[in-house]
């Protein structure tokens, strides 16, 4: 029955049944609490050893007690030392043993030298021999408390003899002290269970925790990375780019120039209509895959919008050097991208600020890198722009123009230029398109391409687009049928149908058919939104207006997409003309395009022909309908002879 306690309390201590959180927390505690424990009993046995000096033999006050407390001394410098080393799980297990151990032996061991030292006192000494086992086995439970198996053992060990020494000895006060002591011990005992039990659950509540803490920290860490990146290109995204950028600017040791650029792709949005959103998200990947081949490891790219992307680079503030790595951003975007729906064609353009010169903020360094941006996109595809003082004129230039604008509108300074399409064949004027001018007390003439531009920005263009309308209108009514005005349309005004109702709405009032009026829509206008663009000008074509679309070439054409738009009439871009007569490659686009406009059943105009030469060229390709300073420079109405 003994053999099995302690045995089971042997297993107790071991580190199996607890978690490796618990033992090294035990570890801790008995690191400090053991040199206690031998203090106490060193100090104790010393006392005992002084009392019974020269009354018992010397080699137990001397010897045995000097062995004894040596051996003390010895076991608690070691624990001391453990203080400053790290223990492997295994090893905190073997020294918690050595604990339980050593506990019991050295209890035995100062039990049967107190017991030895007994018979030679008389009723006092025994009486310190007694207070000195019971004192012992109190402090150790006490000191041994986080090592419950130590604690309980050594008590059984040094307690059980004392309690069977004491109450058969025959002395009343002795029964005494032993029935007290059982009961002490028995209450400790109850009370380190409870608190071991208390302590190992707090260990244990405090490793979840840490556990719980450790996987918040990795969600953080998570949705920190989410919160910052595209999830689809796995590039920096908007936010974190803002951030970089930000940082970058308030860093003091930030002394060298660097460049803020934007890349936009031209032809994107085409590809989402007509590949799919799949396909669109592949060139996404792909282009952020080409991007990071290209561009030095160390910078920031990110992906700011639909097809916009943003870098910071440390680089050569050289005007040529940048301009060779916008070359090579260019030329990287220019490579087709195989699809399953077959090969995709776009285009990327590139503005670029320079820090410090374009500015000190990041704003204003991502506004000037947007507006480099802008003039990258209105001059070609796939071109790039650095932001220089003479676009810094631009913009004070736009401000004043935009200014202006709002002025303006109500006072109707803005008028409208004539510019016949002829019959190339015989030269007689079949219709007329109507081309804004706006002449500016202080400004001068401002071409539309830039005021509608910025009307649109603006939202202005609509008082425009209507005021202008109501002036065609009245110059139409008086034009001899069968001829038709051809009035062109921004972006703002397809996209918003309220607009078109109005445009209706002056037409009935002034009582011309729907039928002689054309709008003049652009390739590009139609491909900003494909299908409501195509269905608002199957309504129009409804309404009885004829619709054409304008400048084809000059964006980002897809014969691809044609037939999913409604039109009349196609108007080649005057970029196919002007060097017609050289260009074979041109030649063969026109009669492609024509062949085309066969097969959809729409006519075809062409513009921009500028001398005789081309007008012959075209009339051999078989285009009849034609416009352009050959005929007509735009001017005012009173210029032409309508009949
Ligand atoms: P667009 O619709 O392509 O108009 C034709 C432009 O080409 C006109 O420039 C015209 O003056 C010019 N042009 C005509 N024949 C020739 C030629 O033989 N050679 C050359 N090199 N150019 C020729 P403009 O009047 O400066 O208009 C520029 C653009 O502004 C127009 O291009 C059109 O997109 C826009 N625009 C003009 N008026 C309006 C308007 O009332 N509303 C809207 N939304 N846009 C307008
Ligand atoms: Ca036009
Ligand atoms: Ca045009």
């Amino acid at each position: 029955m003994f053999i099995k306690i302690l045995k089971y309390l042997m297993r107790l201590a071991d580190g199996g049944a607890r978690s490796p959180q618990v033992v090294f927390a035990q570890f801790n505690e008995l690191i400090t609490k053991v040199p206690l424990l031998y203090a106490i009993l060193l100090v104790n046995s010393l006392s005992l050893a002084y009392t019974h000096y020269a009354i018992a033999p010397d080699y137990l006050t001397i010897y045995v007690s000097a062995f004894l407390c040596v051996t003390c001394v010895t076991r608690a410098i070691r624990w001391y030392r453990f203080k400053n080393l790290t223990f492997s799980l295994e090893q905190a297990i073997h020294q918690i043993r050595m604990t339980v151990f050593f506990a019991n032996v050295m209890g035995i061991g100062f039990s049967w030298w107190a017991y030895t030292l007994y018979q030679y006192g008389d009723f006092a000494l025994q009486s310190h021999v007694a207070y000195y086992l019971s004192i012992t086995v109190i402090g150790i439970i006490i000191c041994l408390i986080h090592l419950p198996a130590a604690a309980w053992s050594a008590s059984v060990t040094v307690g059980v003899p004392f309690v069977i020494f004491f109450t058969t000895s025959g002395e009343p006060v002795f029964i005494a002290i032993a029935s007290n002591f059982i009961m002490v011990v028995a209450v400790l005992v109850m009370i380190t269970l409870s608190y071991y039990r208390a302590f190992s659950s707090v260990i244990d509540a405090k490793q979840t925790l840490e556990l719980q803490n450790r996987q918040t920290r990795k969600l953080n860490a998570q949705n920190e990375l989410l919160a910052n990146q595209d999830g689809l290109t796995k590039l920096a995204n908007r936010r974190s780019f803002a951030n970089f950028l930000n940082k970058k600017l308030a860093d003091e040791n930030q002394q060298d120039s660097f460049i803020v650029g934007l890349i936009d792709l031209d032809g994107f949005k085409p590809v989402n209509d007509i590949h799919g959103h799949a396909a669109g998200d592949r060139v996404l990947t792909e282009v952020s895959a080409r991007l990071k081949k290209l561009l030095p490891k160390d910078i920031m790219l990110a992906r700011i919008g639909g097809d916009e992307f943003a870098l910071v680079i440390d680089h050569s503030t050289d005007h040529k050097e940048i301009q060779l790595l916008g070359k090579g951003i260019t030329e990287v975007l220019q490579k087709p991208f195989t699809m399953r729906t077959g090969l995709v064609q776009i285009s990327g353009s590139c503005g670029f600020a320079i820090y410090p010169e374009a500015g000190n903020t990041a704003d204003e360094l991502m506004d000037r890198a947007d507006f480099a941006l802008y003039e990258a996109k209105s001059r070609a595809r796939g071109c790039s722009i650095i932001f220089s003082t003479e676009h810094e004129q631009l913009i004070r230039q736009k401000s004043q123009v935009e200014l202006a604008l709002t002025q303006s509108v109500s006072s109707q300074q803005m008028t409208l230029h004539y510019q016949p399409i002829v019959d190339g064949n015989t030269g007689k004027i079949v219709g007329l398109e109507a081309l804004a001018r706006w002449f500016h007390s202080e400004l001068g003439h401002i071409p539309p391409d830039q005021f509608i531009a910025i009307a649109e920005k603006t939202g202005i263009v609509t008082e425009i687009t209507l005021s202008l309308f109501e002036q065609a209108i009245q110059q139409l009514s008086l034009w001899p049928e069968p001829l038709y005005l051809s009035f062109n349309l921004s972006v703002h005004d397809v996209i918003n149908r309220k607009t078109l109702v109005q445009l209706k709405h002056i037409l009935d009032k002034h009582g011309v058919a729907s039928s002689r009026v054309q709008f003049e829509i652009t390739e590009t206008t139609m491909m900003s939104d494909l299908e409501h663009c195509s269905n608002i000008t199957r309504e129009l074509q409804q309404m009885g207006f004829k619709i054409a679309l304008d400048d084809f070439g000059s964006g980002y054409s897809s014969l691809s997409y044609l037939h999913k738009l409604a039109f009349d009439t196609l108007k080649i871009d005057r970029s196919f003309v002007h060097n017609l007569h050289v260009d074979q490659r041109s030649q063969g686009i026109v009669k492609t395009i024509l062949a085309l406009c066969e097969s959809f059943n729409v006519s075809c105009t062409v513009e921009g022909v500028e001398s005789e030469e081309q007008k012959d060229l075209l009339l051999a390709l078989g285009c009849t309908h034609m416009q352009g300073y050959y005929f007509y420079r735009p001017a005012n109405i009173e210029q032409f002879t309508l009949r």
